[in-house]
């Protein structure tokens, strides 16, 4: 074939979709240059030698005749270290350096690596001439930020003896291993490339079984998600979907965080962008983005890019979880995501399914969402993995009948509802305790009783029949009155108050409340319950409910949310409630 022949010729320009000729030989998701500019598209449907391409950039001025330069590979990313603290777009492109080349509004068809190329990487080195090494194992390790380590691993599908080994400062094309196979000796570098749209393999996927902790009461508590598990999180504009996401980042028990924001509007992105560098990774003292890669879509970017860049962040973070590290990914919101789907699937004149969106919706999202998992890695050590995959979800409206919110909630595991009603009280995280849930429960109360306390499970669920013992008492208030209610009924409701105002709510803003340690949430939880059974016991021994109304412990529980958790002692807390009672109740 002539260098000639490898040119397709655009044939047809409609918005992000450029429809091309001559492109035989071509796959499915190969990359190509489109136009005497260059912008980069992805090939999303082949047929003869007629290929339909996704344009990442504006195709405004790209005209028909024009060329398409074929990369003759999948869209991929780039895997090494600098990829904690990037803030990268959806395919991949380091936003900050775009900027200082080309001002704020990106050029189009700018070609620059994703990973610097010229930094150098202090190499220390995990083996020797002589060893066997198979795909994973770990060949090395560099200080990537203050807080993480790069473990720097054999690619997939690569096994030899190491004949060298070369410690010390490189950039991350150098080689640093060369291993000797059968077909010859491979060099190693410390970067390694993957496509986006392939899920990077491990050795197994195991049971989530461990509590993925955030600090947030009503999560931790009432609807957990487990490590390597799935979360959904649907919700209204100004619902605090953003804040959830936020408290995640900075407080999930995560060794490394991907933030993928699909911003709707341009100003959403930048609060994220400007946001999220100015974060404090509370565990360490350092700045959160040492533990965090950013992919942002900006406003200038078109929709098609957004498709990408779930993609991309689930690319980078299975490279994480492969090292052995726990990851969280957050897509804020898969809504846009999905949108970008729609309008492409619209272009290429696809059947619509539900809403325009294309039929294969489902399955795109539930092939996303199962990326997430708990594994034993690749590599002799058997290390073990895990990635969490909490996706918001922004149907409009808040309507959870959205395709977009059914094809989520078929696959996760988890439903945080966020309502605006209580969002409009400020009863913030707006999460629903009637309709969220989490399917994660068994195996999560396991690790409440054996990590915090043997009577956890026990009180979660108690705490969940009196909000919904409050719920159906509700009505019968709207309709009589409060003052209608048996002695036991005005118990339930005061202790339902408690458990809303004084647990479940949590202001993220606060200092002391944004974050409640496990210990301190069942200390909290225990309380409330401890005093509901005192209460109930002194109501049914004949007591008038108006005697134990308002009670001096009631405030005290109040703040116990303000309250630093080593100061915290809980048998005393409980005598004193005792005490209380007894003190009210005497005939
Ligand atoms: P969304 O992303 O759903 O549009 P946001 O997350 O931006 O909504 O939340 C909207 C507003 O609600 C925030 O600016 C904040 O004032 C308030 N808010 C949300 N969650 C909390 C919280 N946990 N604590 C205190 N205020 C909150």
């Amino acid at each position: 074939m002539t260098a000639q022949e490898k040119y397709g010729i655009i044939t047809k320009v409609s918005g992000p979709l450029v429809v091309a000729t001559n492109l035989s030989g071509s796959r499915m998701y190969d990359v190509v240059r489109v136009g005497d500019k260059r912008l980069v598209g992805e090939i999303i449907e082949l047929s003869g030698d007629t290929a339909s391409i996704q344009v990442y950039e504006d195709t405004s001025g790209i005209g028909t005749g024009e060329r398409i330069y074929r990369a003759d590979r999948p869209l991929s990313v780039e895997l090494g270290p600098g990829l904690i603290e990037s803030i990268f777009d959806g395919i991949q492109r380091p936003l900050d350096e775009i900027r200082a080349r080309s001002g704020d509004y990106i050029a189009r068809g700018i070609e620059i690596p994703s990973l610097d190329r010229e930094r150098t990487w202090d190499f220390v080195s995990a083996v020797a001439a002589g060893d066997r090494v198979q795909q994973g194992d770990i060949l090395g390790t560099v200080q990537e930020t203050e807080i993480l380590v790069h473990r720097i691993m054999v690619p997939p599908g690569i096994s030899g003896v190491v004949e060298e080994v070369r410690p010390g400062n490189h950039v991350i094309t150098d080689t640093v291993a060369v291993l000797r196979r059968d077909s010859g000796p491979l060099e190693l570098s410390m970067m390694q490339q993957w496509p986006v749209r392939i899920p990077r393999p491990y050795g197994r996927k195991l049971q989530p079984l461990d509590l993925l902790t955030s600090g947030q009461r009503v999560i931790d508590t009432l609807f957990p998600v487990a490590k390597g598990g799935t979360a959904c999180i649907p919700g209204p504009f100004g619902s605090g979907k953003t804040v959830v996401q936020h408290q995640l980042a900075k407080w999930a028990d995560a060794d490394i965080i991907v933030y993928v924001g699909c911003g709707e509007r341009g100003n959403e992105m930048t609060d994220v962008l400007m946001e999220f560098p100015e974060l404090t990774d509370p565990r360490s003292g350092h700045p959160l983005m040492k533990r965090t890669v950013l992919i942002a879509n900006t406003s200038n970017m078109p929709v098609a890019a957004r498709e990408a860049s779930v993609y991309t962040g689930i690319t980078i973070a299975e490279y994480f979880r492969d090292m052995g590290y726990s990851v969280a990914l957050m897509a804020d919101s898969t809504s846009r995501w999905a949108e970008a789907m729609r309008e492409i699937s619209g272009r290429l004149e696809e059947m619509p399914g539900e809403e325009g969106y294309p039929a294969y919706l489902s399955s795109k999202v539930a092939d996303f969402y199962e990326r997430a998992g708990r594994v034993v890695c690749l590599g002799g050590d058997s290390r073990e993995g895990a990635l969490t995959v909490v996706g918001a979800v922004s149907p409009a409206g808040g309507d959870l009948s959205d395709p977009v919110v059914q094809a989520t909630l078929r696959v996760v595991k988890v439903f945080w509802s966020l309502e605006d009603k209580l969002a409009f009280q400020r009863h913030f995280p707006a999460i629903s305790w009637l309709r969220s849930y989490s399917l994660y429960d068994d195996a999560m109360n396991r690790h409440l009783e054996e990590r915090v306390d043997p009577a956890f499970p026990r009180l979660k669920e108690e705490a969940m029949k009196i909000l919904e013992k409050e719920a159906e008492l509700e009505e019968i208030v709207r309709l009589v009155g409060i003052d209608a209610l048996s002695g036991p009924d005005r118990l339930f409701m005061k202790t339902a108050r408690s458990i809303r105002q004084d647990f479940l709510h949590q202001n993220a803003f606060n200092d002391e409340d944004t974050y409640t340690p496990i210990g301190k949430q069942f200390i909290m939880l225990d309380l409330i319950i401890h005093l509901h059974r005192r209460l109930e016991k002194a109501v049914h021994d004949g007591a008038p409910f108006a005697a134990v109304e308002s009670l001096d412990i009631d405030d005290e529980i109040a703040s116990l949310k303000y309250a630093p958790p080593e100061g915290l002692d809980p048998g005393e807390l409980k005598k004193r409630a005792d005490a209380e009672v007894a003190r009210r109740t005497a005939k």
